[in-house]
């Protein structure tokens, strides 16, 4: 098996599926025209931009003037909360309370982390040992003065999925707006602002076969919004700056193929990590599964293996062909204990001696069995001390 065979860390990103990429091509290369230009060149952009403008909007079931074209997942959430907060001050609102959950992606926490510095005061919701947001938990921090409360639909490292529905509505009952990232839950379930009755909400092409540097933020209409940028009008001036016409006209044909496939694929892909899930439970003593036991995305799985280094089994499998992660993929590099996974009451050992597998589109029945015989093997040797040899040689 040659390095990097098998791919298995769909979460941290997909690659660009080929007709995305055909989508793009024409405005890679002869419709280069700015949206902004009404000569015959803009005017192709133009219309691009507001085609996918209304196939993103049809994704989310919101309609094309509630979706801001982003650079991504991060700005969408940072977009979120802090263009939300401009546009109640600018409104005269007072309220300085908001609520998160210790779960979140940093683009939620530190964005949070900030306004705790300047004036706002932060509450984080308790998670159970699965890393669940209940209504009681957050029913317990919601005040009168509590502008906005911000829960990940699903998580990235667990694939837990909290309660959207019923949390936007207790949000809603305390007078606040709520906001989820759903950047690890487009693509793998459906996301339906309407149902969920959430008030912002972000989301990133990559995740789901888009281009990377793509995303969306939803602000439903009525919600106080005020750019944290200026310049230019674009984006009825809510996130100005030229449009990414192709980038934008690839996230639209990326939701578009996740609709058509979500059911079939959430189906085919929750079979295939089950059946993972269940012969390394069974055939490694000492294993476990962060997050077992609640609603997780179909693709997610993190294991987590007793008096094992995370990082020496990754780098073990890396070196046998498999591309996994362990932590938070968006911060790897780093040697800190994931936050995630802290917050579930993990200690920091055994957050160390977790790895995360995420499945995807050209995830096969070989690719996860021959994974299964790889980590099977993997832990063996790391426990017997020779995989910390090949770990270090590894990086
Ligand atoms: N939110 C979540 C839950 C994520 O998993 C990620 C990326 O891993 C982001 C936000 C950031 O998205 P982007 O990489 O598009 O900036």
């Amino acid at each position: 098996m040659t390095r990097q065979e098998v791919y298995l860390d769909y979460n941290a990103t997909t690659p660009l599926a080929p007709e995305v990429l055909d989508a793009m091509m024409p405005y890679l290369r002869e419709r280069y025209g700015n949206p902004s230009s009404i000569h015959s060149l803009g005017r192709p952009s133009r219309e691009a931009v507001d085609a996918s403008r209304g196939e993103v909007a049809a994704f989310l079931n919101a309609s094309p003037r509630e979706i801001v074209f982003t650079a991504g997942g991060t700005e969408a959430d940072n977009l979120a909360i802090l263009g939300f907060l401009a546009g109640l001050e600018a409104g005269g609102d007072e309220r300085r309370h908001l609520v998160t959950s210790p779960t979140e992606h940093h683009a939620v926490l530190y964005p949070m982390q900030r306004l705790a510095k300047t004036g706002y005061d932060v509450s984080y919701v308790d998670v159970d040992e699965a890393g669940r947001v209940s209504p009681e938990s957050l029913e317990k921090v919601l005040r009168h003065d509590t502008a906005l409360v911000s829960v990940m639909y699903a998580n990235n490292e667990t694939g837990v999925i909290a309660p959207i529905p019923e949390l936007a509505r207790l949000a809603h009952d305390a007078g606040a707006r709520f906001h989820t990232d759903a950047v690890q839950a487009c693509g793998k379930i459906p996301v339906d602002v309407e149902k969920l009755g959430v008030d912002l909400l972000s989301l990133s092409g990559h995740k789901f076969y888009g281009p990377k540097g793509t995303g969306a933020l939803y602000v439903r209409r009525g919600v106080p919004f005020k750019s944290i940028f200026r310049g230019g009008g674009q984006e009825r001036s809510r996130r100005p700056g030229t449009e990414n016409v192709p980038g934008i006209v690839g996230l639209a044909r990326a939701t578009r193929l996740a609709s058509s496939t979500l059911e079939r694929e959430s189906r085919r892909l929750r079979d295939l990590r089950d059946g993972l899930e269940a012969s390394i439970l069974r055939g490694i003593d000492g294993s476990h599964v962060n997050g077992l036991g609640s609603e997780r995305t179909p693709n997610t799985v993190s294991f987590r293996f007793d008096g094992v280094d995370g990082e020496r089994l990754m780098k073990t499998l890396d070196r046998d062909g498999f591309a996994v992660s362990t932590g938070a993929a968006c911060s790897s590099g780093s040697v800190e204990p994931s936050h995630v996974l802290l917050a579930l009451g993990l200690g920091p050992e055994q957050v160390q001696g977790s790895i995360r597998v995420s499945l995807g589109r050209y995830t096969e029945q070989p690719h996860v069995g021959a994974l299964k015989d790889a980590i099977l093997r993997a832990v063996s040797s790391v426990r017997a001390g020779v995989g910390s040899a090949m770990g270090a040689g590894a990086s």
